[in-house]
């Protein structure tokens, strides 16, 4: 960094351009860090800084000022359609900036976007602490909270937004900034739920934190067959299932095998095994028979977890994404029917992911304010491009059946160029785009990929196809 005679400061910018450099380069700096093999190639941003600190993402953004490009920002790269990638942006690759420092008195952890779950739970394992990020190990914080974050035990300990305390960030005019409840309010409720439309970059997060425990699994495995006997059970004894247990339902290929099985699983935090064997006993004695594995309170950790949900989203692969948050008077098992009995490839996975008691208490005030007591995503996996339009095909004729027993969908497995829906209640999807018109009103920071990437200062619509 260097002052000049007239005081600004000027950054060494680690900067990539589209025209000046060598194209395999350029395409690595661009797709390098996007995990969904299926990519769109046609978007080519006009360069990509490789940030490693604040003054980089204030040099970049305003590097697009003066070039009137927008800017796209990345920190993880789990986002399935690439949000990051736009068309003649500059891309602010956040992965180099990495940093988690912990405060012992408030427990309070802060930490780069960049951060992955894996990484910040194997430092704050060290304090005894957890923070219940996303389940798989390399989600970037940064896209998962600002989308509200569905993540561990989310049905009992909320949404991972909820943790956020404060958030650093550089705005759509270069500023930087501190956000919380009692600075710069409004951009901080945007922080929680506005997902990609956040209408400027964060830099850090500071997150409250919970004690680690030690985690015991149950699973139950049934052929499909059981299906409806299987997600019914689910579905009546999450309301009033112990409190420290996240419950799922997925439907899967059995390994090496042409059959789908069903699968039960409830993972639970507890001190001690005793204590998870008192808490889940009644799951496990009310339990459909004809299970062909089962489980109880199989000890696990938070690492084993990470690799078996890598295993489950393996890297170089091609994915399509999608969820519903189905009605609470829904018929559950009727309507989710097709999407977890006719999966179109042997590695795709239909999820059912309980979210009551969380999803029937009130929200605080926040941007998110979408969900039910049923989230249900798809995640279908392939490797040939010449399944593309089976396998996408498949996920959107199951949604248009779904979607008509829904109240809306969650961002985070959601891409918005395929399907309109409702990210969040009427007033706060009013308010969210009013708060990022007043933040940002030039459409600096490119907001939701929309069909032909048009939403920019509009945002989105909020509202179902139909
Ligand atoms: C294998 C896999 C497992 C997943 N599991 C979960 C899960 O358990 N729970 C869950 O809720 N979600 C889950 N997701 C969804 C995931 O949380 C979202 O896709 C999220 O957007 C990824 O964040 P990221 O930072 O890695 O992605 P990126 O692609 O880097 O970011 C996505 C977008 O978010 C915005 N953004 C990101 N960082 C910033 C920033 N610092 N400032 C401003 N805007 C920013 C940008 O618009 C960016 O393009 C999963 C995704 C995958 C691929």
């Amino acid at each position: 960094m260097a002052e000049t005679t007239n005081g600004v400061i000027e950054v060494d910018l680690p900067i990539i351009y589209r025209d000046r450099s060598n194209p395999a380069k350029f395409y690595e700096a661009v797709w390098g860090r996007v995990f969904n093999g299926k990519r769109d190639t046609e978007r080519r941003p006009y360069a990509v800084v490789q940030a490693s600190n604040a003054a980089h993402v204030k040099a970049a953004v305003e590097l697009a000022g003066r070039e009137n490009c927008r800017v796209s920002v990345r920190s993880g790269g789990h986002s399935w359609a690439g949000w990051s990638v736009r068309d003649g942006a500059v891309l602010i690759d956040l992965g180099d900036l990495q940093g988690i420092g912990y405060d012992e008195e408030t427990q309070i952890v802060s930490c780069s976007p960049s951060v992955i779950g894996r990484k910040l739970n194997a430092f704050l394992a060290e304090k005894g602490r957890l923070f219940a990020g996303g389940h798989c190990p390399d989600v970037g914080l940064g896209g998962f909270l600002l989308q509200g974050g569905m993540g561990w035990n989310c049905k009992n300990w909320g949404w991972a937004c909820e943790s956020i305390v404060g958030i650093d960030v550089v705005t759509a005019d270069a500023r930087e900034l501190h956000c919380s409840k009692a600075e710069n309010s409004d951009l901080f409720w945007a922080a929680r739920g506005s997902g990609p439309g956040f209408a400027a970059v964060a830099t850090r997060f500071h997150l409250m934190t919970r004690p680690l425990t030690s985690m015991f699994n149950c699973i139950y495995v049934y052929p499909i067959s059981e299906y409806r006997k299987v997600l019914q059970w689910v579905v009546d004894l999450c309301p009033t299932a112990d409190p420290d247990t996240e419950i799922v339902c997925v439907s899967r290929y059995a390994p090496g095998s042409d059959e789908i099985q069903i699968t039960a699983g409830f993972t639970t935090w507890k001190p001690s095994r005793a204590d998870a064997e008192i808490s889940l006993k009644s799951i496990h004695d009310s339990r459909p028979s004809h299970a062909v594995v089962e489980l109880f309170c199989d000890p696990t950790s938070l690492d084993k977890e990470y690799t078996q949900q890598a295993a489950a989203n393996p890297q170089g692969h091609r994915y399509c994404s999608e969820n519903a948050f189905v009605a609470n008077d829904a018929d559950v098992p009727a309507v989710l029917e097709a999407a977890f009995t006719t999966l179109p490839t042997k590695k795709s996975f239909a999820l059912y992911f309980a979210m009551n008691p969380t999803s029937r208490r009130p929200l605080p005030d926040m941007a998110l304010s979408m969900h039910s007591d049923h989230y249900f995503a798809l995640y279908t996996v392939w490797k040939d491009p010449a399944d593309d339009a089976r396998c996408t095909g498949w996920v959107y004729d199951v949604l248009r059946d779904v979607e008509r027993h829904a109240i809306g969908s969650y961002l985070g497995d959601a891409d918005f160029q395929h399907r309109r829906t409702k990210f969040w209640s009427e007033e706060s999807g009013k308010k969210l785009m009013e708060v990022r018109r007043k933040w940002d009103p030039e459409g600096r920071i490119c907001g939701y990929l929309d069909v032909d990437d048009k939403s920019g200062v509009a945002g989105l619509r909020n509202e179902f196809e139909w």
